[in-house]
């Protein structure tokens, strides 16, 4: 026997016209690449989101093709999200941070057809436009009085003469709700990147599940500052969260230096953001550099790399933010697990409850997860045993796009290629990633701790820990260290801090000195580089 309930399939249209018939008068702010300061309400981002459909339609566009976008976050860009997806194309976020080759590969195996971009990117744009094979549209996210006198691109549109010459009657698909809505590309540190392609069910529930209160948390009394980009996951989804939960949304544009950042926390009462450690790192300097305080700021999200636990300590215990440390993948349209505490944790001293949030943290409902022995066997969860870590469910992927690298998965698990514990309240650590893992004498030793503790030192500014060749015991810790502007320490210093914080062979074997260590298109430490600049580093 069947339930007796409606049917409706889980649509990106239909956070739209959520947010518009029930938050309608609820604001969207955006620091303008252009240079001020944009406001706009729900209600006319799903108007305009219609007529974009339509320009989109009178382009060409039809069902299932790539609509790519090269954009900061801004009201045009969250737009195209509901626009594209909604009409039953699919919106393609390309990083402008890749180099233009790989922007270019990357775009012509999406088959892009058309491409909309920041005024910021025109000469990105202008550079490979002649190379992209299938883009037979070029769109600048901006006003006529925008538009460059001598574009070099053939045919370039101007996003608002589009808005400008269609109306808002239009009615969204009723599309199926696994029909493709948005891809996206990992990151690609080992081989080509591969694409990923949500559905308007995974997105939809992902958000459910990402709004939870033991996840991000949101509701439609937050003011919510997505300082992770667009293009890296969706924002982590909250620009779906948004419309779900009706709250108001401020987007930063290109600004994402200190100053910038902290000035629109203040002047929109942001109560909630999100982004990678190498961010608030920026944030933080600039805050504690001029002696501000963040009067409206509750939490932040930490995800995309470990969080330092000085990082946390900092937010906490020096400006009342609460850190909610994240975890997820491209993958997994990103989240699987957050940090947060429950009822038992409450009571735990300040201290034990900053061990804790060391951690990643628990699975949302959604993210089923365990870890494996070299064998594939499943380990305990005790907190002790470490090894890979496989998730399955609704969010995760199935398939890479175009079926590239052949089936991901093992016995219907993705294996996340991150190496973890589970404790017996099932909140997990990841401990490293498996192709940064030290293999010391046959023994792990994890990366992610090493950081940590250097992180935690008063004058290191970043700290990468990565395997220097041994010729006795294969691999051993050597650790990069970039030092805060002006301050000093030596190698003996820092070795000396790690007396008492972790087992003695842990300890690095060198540390090396570097004016910067290199970060990826997402503000990850490219370790993969470091490795290669110090594969002859010979060790004392
Ligand atoms: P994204 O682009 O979403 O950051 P990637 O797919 O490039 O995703 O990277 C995902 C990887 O980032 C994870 O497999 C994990 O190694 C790392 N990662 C993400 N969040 C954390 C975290 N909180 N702590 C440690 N590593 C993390």
């Amino acid at each position: 026997m069947n339930g007796l309930m409606q049917q409706h399939p889980l649509l990106i249209s239909s956070l739209l016209i959520h947010a518009e018939r029930h938050h309608g008068a609820q604001e969207i702010v955006s620091r303008r690449v252009e240079g001020d300061i944009h406001r706009t309400t729900y209600a006319a981002l799903a108007a305009r989101s219609r007529r974009m459909a339509k320009a989109m339609a009178a382009l060409g566009v039809r069902d299932s093709d790539r609509v790519a976008t090269l954009a900061w976050n801004g009201y045009r860009h969250m737009e195209l999200y509901y626009a594209v997806s909604g009409m039953g194309a699919v919106l393609h976020t390309l990083n402008p941070r890749l180099h233009p080759d790989q922007v270019v590969w990357i775009a012509d195996h999406a088959e892009d057809l058309v491409l909309c971009f920041d005024l910021t990117f025109l000469p990105l744009v202008q550079a490979v436009a002649g190379r992209l094979k299938t883009v037979k549209h070029f769109v600048l996210m901006a006003d006529r009085s925008h538009m460059p006198a001598e574009a070099k691109i053939p045919g370039l549109l101007c996003y608002e003469d589009l808005i400008d010459a269609q109306d808002d009657a239009y009615i969204w698909p009723q599309l199926d709700e696994n029909h493709a809505s948005s891809l996206c590309y990992t990151s690609g540190t080992t081989g080509n990147p591969k694409g990923v392609l949500y559905s308007h069910r995974s997105t939809v529930l992902h958000a459910f599940g990402a709004a939870l209160p033991d996840a991000l948390n949101c509701s439609s009394r937050d003011v919510i500052l997505p300082v992770v980009p667009m293009f890296h996951v969706n924002a982590w989804s909250l620009p779906y969260v948004g419309c779900m939960v009706g709250s108001k949304l401020v987007f930063p544009g290109a600004g994402l230096d200190g100053k910038s950042l902290y000035e629109l926390f203040e002047s929109e009462k942001v109560t909630c953001s999100a982004g990678v450690p190498t961010v608030w790192q920026g944030l933080l300097a600039y805050v504690e550099a001029n002696g501000l305080k963040f009067s409206t700021m509750n939490r932040t999200v930490i995800g995309g790399s470990a969080c330092p636990p000085a990082m946390i300590r900092t937010f906490q215990e020096k400006y009342g933010v609460h850190v909610l440390h994240a975890w997820g993948m491209t993958e997994m349209s990103p989240l699987g697990t957050v940090c947060s505490f429950r009822n038992k944790h409450l009571a735990l001293s300040d201290e034990e409850r900053l061990a804790l949030q060391t951690k990643q943290g628990q699975a949302i409902f959604g993210v089923d997860m365990k870890i494996v022995d070299g064998d594939g066997k499943e380990l305990p969860w005790d907190g002790q045993a470490s090894g890979e870590l496989l998730v399955r469910g609704p969010w995760i992927i199935e398939q890479y796009f175009k079926g590239e690298g052949g089936d991901p998965l093992v016995d219907g698990w993705f294996p996340t290629g991150d190496v973890a514990t589970i404790d017996p309240d099932g909140y997990m650590q990841i401990t490293d990633r498996s192709k940064d893992v030290i293999k010391s004498g046959g023994e792990w030793i994890g990366s992610i701790d090493l950081e940590n503790i250097a992180m935690a030192h008063p004058a290191v500014a970043m700290a990468a820990c990565i395997a220097a060749k041994h010729p006795k015991w294969d691999e051993r810790p050597l650790l990069v260290v970039m030092k805060k502007p002006g301050a000093e320490v030596t190698k003996a210093e820092l070795l000396a801090f790690y007396e008492g914080k972790i087992a003695k062979w842990w300890t690095p074997d060198d540390v090396v000195f570097v004016d910067a260590i290199p970060l990826g298109a997402t503000g990850k430490m490219q370790k993969n580089k470091l490795r290669e600049q110090f594969k002859d580093h010979a060790l004392p």
